[in-house]
Protein backbone atom coordinates (compact mmCIF):
# COMPACT_ATOMS: atom_id res chain seq x y z
CA UNK A 1 0.00 0.00 0.00
CA UNK A 2 2.29 2.27 1.11
CA UNK A 3 5.05 1.31 -1.89
CA UNK A 4 2.00 1.87 -4.10
CA UNK A 5 1.25 5.80 -2.58
CA UNK A 6 5.58 6.02 -3.26
CA UNK A 7 4.89 4.79 -6.67
CA UNK A 8 2.36 7.60 -6.82
CA UNK A 9 3.35 10.21 -5.81
CA UNK A 10 6.90 9.70 -7.96
CA UNK A 11 5.21 9.27 -11.03
CA UNK A 12 2.83 12.67 -10.07
CA UNK A 13 6.17 13.97 -10.10
CA UNK A 14 7.93 12.50 -12.86
CA UNK A 15 5.05 13.69 -15.14
CA UNK A 16 4.89 17.28 -13.28
CA UNK A 17 8.81 17.57 -14.08
CA UNK A 18 7.69 16.38 -17.80
CA UNK A 19 5.14 18.80 -17.79
CA UNK A 20 7.07 21.66 -16.57
CA UNK A 21 9.76 20.81 -19.31
CA UNK A 22 7.50 20.73 -21.84
CA UNK A 23 5.81 24.33 -21.39
CA UNK A 24 9.30 25.20 -21.32
CA UNK A 25 9.95 24.31 -24.56
CA UNK A 26 6.49 25.78 -26.46
CA UNK A 27 7.93 28.86 -26.36
CA UNK A 28 11.36 27.63 -28.18
CA UNK A 29 9.02 25.70 -31.17
CA UNK A 30 10.69 28.26 -33.33
CA UNK A 31 14.54 28.67 -33.65
CA UNK A 32 16.39 31.84 -32.47
CA UNK A 33 16.45 34.04 -34.69
CA UNK A 34 20.00 33.67 -35.75
CA UNK A 35 19.44 30.38 -36.51
CA UNK A 36 16.53 29.83 -37.87
CA UNK A 37 14.90 26.53 -38.83
CA UNK A 38 13.62 26.74 -42.96
CA UNK A 39 11.63 23.61 -44.84
CA UNK A 40 12.74 22.87 -48.34
CA UNK A 41 9.99 21.28 -50.07
CA UNK A 42 10.93 20.30 -53.39
CA UNK A 43 8.36 18.53 -56.24
CA UNK A 44 11.15 16.20 -57.51
CA UNK A 45 14.72 15.91 -56.58
CA UNK A 46 15.13 13.13 -59.07
CA UNK A 47 14.73 16.28 -61.76
CA UNK A 48 18.16 17.50 -62.57
CA UNK A 49 18.15 21.04 -61.90
CA UNK A 50 15.92 20.87 -58.52
CA UNK A 51 18.99 18.59 -56.99
CA UNK A 52 21.27 21.71 -57.74
CA UNK A 53 18.70 24.13 -56.46
CA UNK A 54 18.42 21.97 -53.49
CA UNK A 55 22.53 21.94 -52.83
CA UNK A 56 23.23 25.73 -53.74
CA UNK A 57 20.06 26.32 -51.33
CA UNK A 58 21.39 24.75 -48.58
CA UNK A 59 25.20 26.04 -48.93
CA UNK A 60 23.78 29.49 -48.82
CA UNK A 61 20.88 29.55 -46.12
CA UNK A 62 23.59 27.81 -43.82
CA UNK A 63 26.49 30.08 -44.48
CA UNK A 64 23.81 32.99 -42.79
CA UNK A 65 23.14 30.43 -40.23
CA UNK A 66 19.84 28.87 -40.74
CA UNK A 67 19.54 24.89 -40.46
CA UNK A 68 17.91 23.49 -43.58
CA UNK A 69 15.54 20.47 -43.58
CA UNK A 70 15.19 18.86 -47.19
CA UNK A 71 12.32 16.91 -48.22
CA UNK A 72 11.24 15.56 -51.92
CA UNK A 73 7.87 14.92 -52.62
CA UNK A 74 8.76 12.30 -56.08
CA UNK A 75 5.92 14.14 -58.18
CA UNK A 76 3.52 12.88 -55.12
CA UNK A 77 0.51 15.85 -54.24
CA UNK A 78 -0.16 14.05 -50.96
CA UNK A 79 3.57 13.14 -49.57
CA UNK A 80 3.84 17.26 -50.50
CA UNK A 81 1.14 18.00 -48.26
CA UNK A 82 1.97 15.67 -45.24
CA UNK A 83 5.65 16.94 -45.81
CA UNK A 84 4.73 20.58 -44.97
CA UNK A 85 2.39 18.96 -42.36
CA UNK A 86 5.63 17.47 -40.59
CA UNK A 87 7.33 20.63 -40.71
CA UNK A 88 4.39 22.70 -39.92
CA UNK A 89 4.25 20.29 -36.08
CA UNK A 90 8.00 20.42 -36.02
CA UNK A 91 7.83 24.38 -35.62
CA UNK A 92 10.34 25.43 -38.20
CA UNK A 93 10.59 29.33 -38.82
CA UNK A 94 10.05 29.46 -43.06
CA UNK A 95 9.17 26.42 -45.38
CA UNK A 96 10.27 27.20 -49.27
CA UNK A 97 8.37 25.09 -51.69
CA UNK A 98 8.29 23.77 -54.81
CA UNK A 99 4.66 23.01 -55.61
CA UNK A 100 4.03 19.64 -57.66
CA UNK A 101 0.52 21.04 -57.89
CA UNK A 102 -0.11 25.02 -57.72
CA UNK A 103 -3.56 24.65 -57.30
CA UNK A 104 -4.17 22.43 -53.76
CA UNK A 105 -2.10 23.83 -51.34
CA UNK A 106 -3.65 26.70 -49.48
CA UNK A 107 -4.91 24.73 -46.51
CA UNK A 108 -1.93 23.58 -45.46
CA UNK A 109 -0.75 26.88 -46.40
CA UNK A 110 -3.30 28.24 -44.48
CA UNK A 111 -2.08 25.78 -41.28
CA UNK A 112 1.41 27.54 -41.78
CA UNK A 113 1.12 30.61 -41.62
CA UNK A 114 -1.20 30.38 -38.41
CA UNK A 115 1.24 28.35 -37.12
CA UNK A 116 3.30 31.61 -37.56
CA UNK A 117 5.55 29.78 -39.89
CA UNK A 118 6.61 32.01 -43.58
CA UNK A 119 5.62 30.46 -46.57
CA UNK A 120 7.94 30.94 -49.54
CA UNK A 121 7.17 30.03 -52.89
CA UNK A 122 10.09 28.89 -54.80
CA UNK A 123 10.14 28.83 -58.68
CA UNK A 124 6.36 27.77 -59.32
CA UNK A 125 3.86 30.25 -58.11
CA UNK A 126 1.58 28.73 -55.71
CA UNK A 127 -2.01 29.64 -56.66
CA UNK A 128 -5.22 30.66 -54.33
CA UNK A 129 -2.69 30.82 -51.04
CA UNK A 130 -1.71 33.86 -48.14
CA UNK A 131 2.35 32.99 -48.95
CA UNK A 132 4.83 35.53 -47.88
CA UNK A 133 6.62 35.63 -51.06
CA UNK A 134 7.46 34.38 -54.42
CA UNK A 135 11.02 33.86 -56.38
CA UNK A 136 11.13 32.74 -59.62
CA UNK A 137 12.74 33.21 -63.44
CA UNK A 138 10.97 35.54 -65.51
CA UNK A 139 8.55 32.39 -66.71
CA UNK A 140 6.97 34.24 -69.38
CA UNK A 141 10.39 35.85 -70.97
CA UNK A 142 11.70 32.07 -70.48
CA UNK A 143 8.93 31.06 -73.02
CA UNK A 144 9.36 34.15 -75.32
CA UNK A 145 12.86 33.05 -75.93
CA UNK A 146 12.08 29.51 -76.92
CA UNK A 147 9.55 30.45 -79.41
CA UNK A 148 11.96 33.32 -80.50
CA UNK A 149 14.84 30.65 -80.85
CA UNK A 150 12.61 28.44 -82.92
CA UNK A 151 11.51 30.84 -84.80
CA UNK A 152 14.46 32.56 -86.10
CA UNK A 153 15.30 29.35 -87.69
CA UNK A 154 12.07 28.70 -88.60
CA UNK A 155 9.98 31.57 -89.39
CA UNK A 156 7.27 29.39 -91.49
CA UNK A 157 5.65 26.36 -91.15
CA UNK A 158 3.76 23.26 -88.87
CA UNK A 159 4.44 23.83 -85.39
CA UNK A 160 4.31 21.42 -82.49
CA UNK A 161 3.63 23.15 -79.00
CA UNK A 162 4.96 20.71 -76.26
CA UNK A 163 3.90 22.29 -72.87
CA UNK A 164 5.08 21.75 -69.43
CA UNK A 165 3.29 19.86 -66.54
CA UNK A 166 -0.57 20.87 -66.47
CA UNK A 167 -0.76 21.14 -62.16
CA UNK A 168 2.49 23.85 -62.90
CA UNK A 169 1.61 27.37 -63.13
CA UNK A 170 4.87 28.16 -65.06
CA UNK A 171 3.87 25.92 -67.74
CA UNK A 172 0.68 27.95 -68.73
CA UNK A 173 3.47 31.48 -68.16
CA UNK A 174 5.75 30.29 -70.92
CA UNK A 175 2.96 29.17 -73.08
CA UNK A 176 1.90 32.87 -72.58
CA UNK A 177 5.21 34.17 -73.42
CA UNK A 178 5.53 31.74 -76.37
CA UNK A 179 2.61 32.53 -78.05
CA UNK A 180 3.54 36.41 -77.75
CA UNK A 181 6.18 35.30 -80.29
CA UNK A 182 4.29 33.24 -82.12
CA UNK A 183 0.85 34.68 -82.36
CA UNK A 184 1.51 37.18 -85.20
CA UNK A 185 2.76 34.84 -87.35
CA UNK A 186 -0.10 32.61 -86.93
CA UNK A 187 -2.43 34.88 -87.71
CA UNK A 188 -1.00 35.75 -90.96
CA UNK A 189 -1.14 31.77 -91.86
CA UNK A 190 2.94 31.98 -91.92
CA UNK A 191 3.06 29.35 -89.01
CA UNK A 192 0.64 26.29 -88.56
CA UNK A 193 -0.09 25.41 -85.27
CA UNK A 194 -0.43 21.08 -85.86
CA UNK A 195 -0.72 20.32 -82.34
CA UNK A 196 -0.40 21.34 -79.03
CA UNK A 197 -0.47 19.07 -75.43
CA UNK A 198 1.18 19.80 -72.14
CA UNK A 199 3.24 16.81 -70.22
CA UNK A 200 2.24 15.23 -66.83
CA UNK A 201 5.10 15.77 -64.74
CA UNK A 202 7.19 17.09 -67.49
CA UNK A 203 8.10 13.41 -67.64
CA UNK A 204 10.40 12.66 -70.83
CA UNK A 205 9.24 9.55 -71.48
CA UNK A 206 5.46 10.96 -72.09
CA UNK A 207 7.38 13.70 -74.46
CA UNK A 208 8.83 10.88 -76.36
CA UNK A 209 5.51 8.98 -76.83
CA UNK A 210 3.25 12.52 -77.59
CA UNK A 211 5.81 13.60 -80.40
CA UNK A 212 6.00 9.72 -81.68
CA UNK A 213 2.03 10.26 -81.81
CA UNK A 214 2.33 13.30 -83.44
CA UNK A 215 4.54 12.74 -86.12
CA UNK A 216 2.29 9.45 -87.03
CA UNK A 217 -0.60 12.21 -87.11
CA UNK A 218 1.30 14.47 -89.46
CA UNK A 219 2.74 12.22 -91.89
CA UNK A 220 6.11 13.32 -89.91
CA UNK A 221 5.34 17.00 -91.42
CA UNK A 222 6.42 18.77 -88.16
CA UNK A 223 8.73 21.81 -89.09
CA UNK A 224 9.42 22.97 -85.70
CA UNK A 225 8.74 22.01 -81.80
CA UNK A 226 8.33 24.54 -78.57
CA UNK A 227 9.55 22.44 -75.99
CA UNK A 228 8.98 24.06 -72.78
CA UNK A 229 12.24 22.38 -71.11
CA UNK A 230 15.09 20.53 -71.92
CA UNK A 231 13.52 16.98 -70.33
CA UNK A 232 10.72 16.97 -72.38
CA UNK A 233 12.87 18.01 -75.14
CA UNK A 234 15.27 15.28 -74.79
CA UNK A 235 12.33 13.02 -75.08
CA UNK A 236 10.69 14.59 -78.20
CA UNK A 237 14.34 14.65 -79.73
CA UNK A 238 14.48 11.02 -79.48
CA UNK A 239 11.19 10.17 -81.11
CA UNK A 240 12.60 12.63 -83.95
CA UNK A 241 15.73 10.86 -84.21
CA UNK A 242 13.81 7.73 -84.76
CA UNK A 243 12.29 9.55 -88.01
CA UNK A 244 15.54 10.83 -89.23
CA UNK A 245 14.45 14.71 -88.23
CA UNK A 246 17.24 15.29 -85.31
CA UNK A 247 18.58 18.38 -86.00
CA UNK A 248 16.69 19.01 -89.31
CA UNK A 249 13.54 19.98 -86.90
CA UNK A 250 14.09 23.14 -84.57
CA UNK A 251 13.28 22.61 -80.94
CA UNK A 252 13.83 24.55 -77.93
CA UNK A 253 14.37 23.81 -74.35
CA UNK A 254 15.58 25.42 -70.66
CA UNK A 255 17.34 24.84 -67.48
CA UNK A 256 20.58 24.45 -69.36
CA UNK A 257 20.88 20.37 -68.69
CA UNK A 258 23.84 19.04 -69.18
CA UNK A 259 22.75 16.62 -72.02
CA UNK A 260 20.57 19.20 -73.20
CA UNK A 261 24.32 22.22 -73.35
CA UNK A 262 25.60 18.73 -74.88
CA UNK A 263 22.62 18.46 -77.84
CA UNK A 264 22.98 22.09 -78.36
CA UNK A 265 26.47 21.64 -79.11
CA UNK A 266 25.72 19.26 -81.53
CA UNK A 267 22.96 20.49 -83.09
CA UNK A 268 20.21 18.71 -82.36
CA UNK A 269 18.43 21.26 -79.66
CA UNK A 270 17.72 24.52 -80.74
CA UNK A 271 18.48 26.62 -77.98
CA UNK A 272 18.49 26.40 -74.21
CA UNK A 273 17.59 29.00 -71.38
CA UNK A 274 20.01 28.94 -69.02
CA UNK A 275 18.71 30.12 -65.17
CA UNK A 276 21.66 30.35 -63.24
CA UNK A 277 20.55 28.46 -59.82
CA UNK A 278 22.82 29.44 -57.55
CA UNK A 279 21.56 33.31 -58.36
CA UNK A 280 18.03 31.98 -57.19
CA UNK A 281 19.16 29.79 -54.35
CA UNK A 282 21.36 32.18 -52.78
CA UNK A 283 18.28 34.91 -53.24
CA UNK A 284 15.58 32.60 -51.73
CA UNK A 285 18.38 31.22 -48.83
CA UNK A 286 18.78 35.42 -48.03
CA UNK A 287 14.73 35.78 -48.48
CA UNK A 288 14.00 33.10 -46.36
CA UNK A 289 16.63 34.35 -43.41
CA UNK A 290 15.26 37.90 -43.27
CA UNK A 291 11.54 36.60 -43.24
CA UNK A 292 12.46 34.44 -40.39
CA UNK A 293 13.76 37.63 -38.55
CA UNK A 294 10.98 39.64 -39.22
CA UNK A 295 13.12 41.84 -41.61
CA UNK A 296 11.21 43.74 -44.80
CA UNK A 297 13.28 42.08 -47.97
CA UNK A 298 13.66 43.72 -50.82
CA UNK A 299 11.49 42.73 -54.05
CA UNK A 300 11.00 43.91 -57.15
CA UNK A 301 7.60 42.27 -58.90
CA UNK A 302 4.31 41.50 -57.71
CA UNK A 303 2.18 38.49 -59.06
CA UNK A 304 -1.52 37.49 -58.27
CA UNK A 305 -1.99 34.23 -57.27
CA UNK A 306 -5.80 34.88 -56.90
CA UNK A 307 -5.67 35.53 -53.25
CA UNK A 308 -3.32 38.32 -53.24
CA UNK A 309 -0.96 39.71 -55.00
CA UNK A 310 2.17 38.48 -53.66
CA UNK A 311 5.61 40.19 -53.26
CA UNK A 312 8.16 38.79 -55.67
CA UNK A 313 11.66 38.39 -56.60
CA UNK A 314 12.01 38.20 -60.21
CA UNK A 315 15.18 37.35 -61.64
CA UNK A 316 16.30 37.16 -65.55
CA UNK A 317 16.75 34.39 -68.13
CA UNK A 318 19.35 34.04 -70.77
CA UNK A 319 19.12 32.73 -73.88
CA UNK A 320 21.40 29.94 -74.72
CA UNK A 321 22.38 29.09 -78.86
CA UNK A 322 25.60 27.85 -79.75
CA UNK A 323 26.52 30.90 -80.58
CA UNK A 324 26.89 32.26 -76.55
CA UNK A 325 27.13 28.05 -75.14
CA UNK A 326 30.63 29.68 -73.43
CA UNK A 327 28.47 30.78 -70.65
CA UNK A 328 28.08 28.22 -68.93
CA UNK A 329 31.56 27.34 -68.37
CA UNK A 330 32.46 31.21 -67.73
CA UNK A 331 29.75 31.44 -65.05
CA UNK A 332 30.93 28.51 -63.46
CA UNK A 333 28.08 26.12 -64.48
CA UNK A 334 29.82 23.52 -65.99
CA UNK A 335 33.39 22.71 -66.60
CA UNK A 336 34.93 22.30 -69.79
CA UNK A 337 35.34 18.72 -69.04
CA UNK A 338 31.92 18.06 -68.02
CA UNK A 339 31.06 19.63 -71.92
CA UNK A 340 33.05 17.40 -73.26
CA UNK A 341 32.59 14.12 -71.28
CA UNK A 342 30.20 11.25 -73.15
C1 LIG B 1 10.75 24.85 -63.91
C2 LIG B 1 11.69 24.27 -64.95
C3 LIG B 1 11.73 22.76 -64.85
C4 LIG B 1 10.33 22.16 -64.78
C5 LIG B 1 10.36 20.66 -64.52
C6 LIG B 1 9.40 24.20 -64.03
O1 LIG B 1 8.52 24.71 -63.10
O2 LIG B 1 10.65 26.26 -64.05
O3 LIG B 1 12.97 24.83 -64.77
O4 LIG B 1 12.38 22.21 -65.94
O5 LIG B 1 9.56 22.80 -63.79
O6 LIG B 1 10.87 20.33 -63.29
Amino acid sequence: MKFAMRRNVLSSLLCGAVLASLSLAAPLAHASKDHPEIGFCIDDLRVERWSRDRDYFVAAAEKLGAKVSVQSADASEERQISQIENLISRGVDVIVIVPFNSKTLGNVVAEARKAGIKVVSYDRLILDADIDAYISFDNEKVGEMQAQGVYDVRPKGNYFLLGGAPTDNNAKMLRQGQLKVLQPAIDKGDIKVVGQQWVPEWSASTALRIMEDALTANNNKIDAVVASNDGTAGGAIQALAAQGLAGKVPISGQDADLAAVKRVAAGTQTMTVYKPLKLIAGEAAKLSVALAKGEKPAFNAQYDNGKKKVDTVLLQPTKLTKANLDTVVKDGFYTQEQLASK
